[in-house]
């Protein structure tokens, strides 16, 4: 088998399993190459989510009536199937948020009680803008300091420096698990291990691993795991918060009112136990729901296999771009996840995002929210393309043929 033999006919679920992909014709082609923004929803989800809308729609945990119970059983199952999905240890361990964003604000607000004037962070530098941003407002708040661990010569995360940052013993190590601007893979474990021995906390931004390799909180060791479903062929305003059930019982509740409370006075309230008491208010229900079949269908088409074609698929997408002229590629390592990123020498992302728009290539243009990464590699942004489960060769190859017109476009 050559390195790039597809003949093995990938395990893929095909594109009529997404019926967005059904517009495209040869006058209209839709090449998406922007999974790492969102994916794409197939129809399985969008069937589960108006099947509650249709059949079942009711609130969650509060009425004696059929339809509540349906809704908060389907509701509560999909607790159950995440779970076992990320192998966390107990139901109480996962709590629905709207998204990875949400995971992190929640985590950084519920630490606050905790945190001290001088108190260390630590965050890798190629953190996407949700795992920087709520940690700097908790550290304006309590006069925490936040240090950046530095990238080394590849833009890979600099084990090297992390270990000299931990003789300053860190309060909180906040990483991704895989980068979003890059698609670099962090050593995870390794950073989770080290942290333990300076009895850091650790928070994992997995909103990119989670749609392309198996993720094992337990293995992992970590204190918190966030990630989204919308990036994980689920729907959007749906994500997740692990934590350990005695880091998550050390978090003062972002959100607070109905659902979460044992009892309520106007003197007085007392917290309910995990997971409500981190769930304040009425939950995305169908969004919980439709994330639940998204769960289904990855645990049918997510195959290690799948994965090892998918690794295989983006390693093709590398290497083409590799051989076209004038094209600068950032830290384009086999074991990246999901995403290239690149520029045209000489041209601007944006131009080349509009560009390739006008044949039918949806790809990511900007700062990818990690302006610090940016400032970095001394570049105001770039292009980037990202695969997912309905990816194919062919889409590459269109892309690739895209992106060479778009040169001569430009000349
Ligand atoms: N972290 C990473 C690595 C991401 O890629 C994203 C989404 N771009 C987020 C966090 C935030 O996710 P969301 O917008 O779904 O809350």
């Amino acid at each position: 088998m050559t390195l790039f033999d597809f003949k093995t006919s990938r395990t893929v679920p095909k594109k009529s399993q997404f019926l967005i992909f059904d517009a495209v014709t040869d006058e209209s082609p839709f090449c998406y190459l922007d999974t790492a923004a969102t994916s794409q929803k197939p129809n399985c989800v969008i069937d589960t989510m108006n099947e509650y809308y249709h059949s079942y729609n009711a609130n969650v945990h509060r009425a004696a009536h059929r339809l509540s119970a349906r809704a908060t059983l389907a509701y509560e199952k999909v607790r159950d199937e995440l779970t076992a999905f990320i192998t966390a240890k107990t139901r109480e361990e996962v709590i629905f948020t709207h998204g990875a964003t949400e995971s992190l604000n929640m985590l950084a607000y519920g630490l606050e009680s905790t945190f001290s004037a001088g108190d260390l962070i630590l965050i890798d530098s190629a953190a996407h803008h949700a795992n920087i941003v709520p940690w700097q407002q908790l550290a304006r708040r309590t006069g925490a300091i936040i240090k950046a661990i530095p990238l080394d010569a590849n833009l890979s995360f600099d084990v090297v420096a992390y270990k000299k940052l931990l003789e300053l013993k860190p309060k909180l190590i906040a990483v991704s698990h895989v980068t979003n601007a890059l698609g670099t893979t962090n050593p995870v474990r390794q950073i989770i291990s080290l942290a333990k021995t300076v009895n850091a906390l650790t928070v994992v931004d997995g909103a990119q691993a989670i749609a392309h390799i198996s993720v094992n909180v337990s293995e992992l060791d970590c204190d918190f795991y966030a990630f989204s479903g919308h990036k994980m062929y689920g729907p959007t305003g749906v994500g997740v918060l692990y934590g350990k059930k005695e880091k998550l019982t050390l978090l003062t509740p972002m959100l607070t009112g109905g659902e979460m409370i044992k009892t309520v006075s106007f003197d007085e309230t007392v917290f309910g136990e995990l997971p409500n008491r981190l769930e304040a208010g009425t939950p995305p229900i169908a969004e919980v729901i439709g994330l639940g079949a998204a769960i289904k269908f990855m645990n049918q088409h997510f195959t290690l296999e799948h994965q090892a074609e998918e690794k295989q698929l983006l390693n093709y997408l590398q290497h083409s771009l590799a051989q076209i002229d004038d094209i600068e590629t950032y830290a384009t390592n086999e074991n990246n996840l999901g995403v290239v990123s690149f520029n045209v020498k000489g041209e601007h992302h944006q131009d080349v995002g509009i560009l390739l728009d006008q044949q039918g290539i949806a790809i990511r243009c900007g700062h990818h929210c990690a302006m610090p990464l940016m400032d970095i590699m001394k570049i105001k942004g770039c292009c980037r393309a990202s695969i997912g489960i309905y990816t194919t060769k062919a889409d590459i190859d269109y892309f690739i043929d895209g992106l060479k017109q778009v040169q001569q476009l430009l000349k």
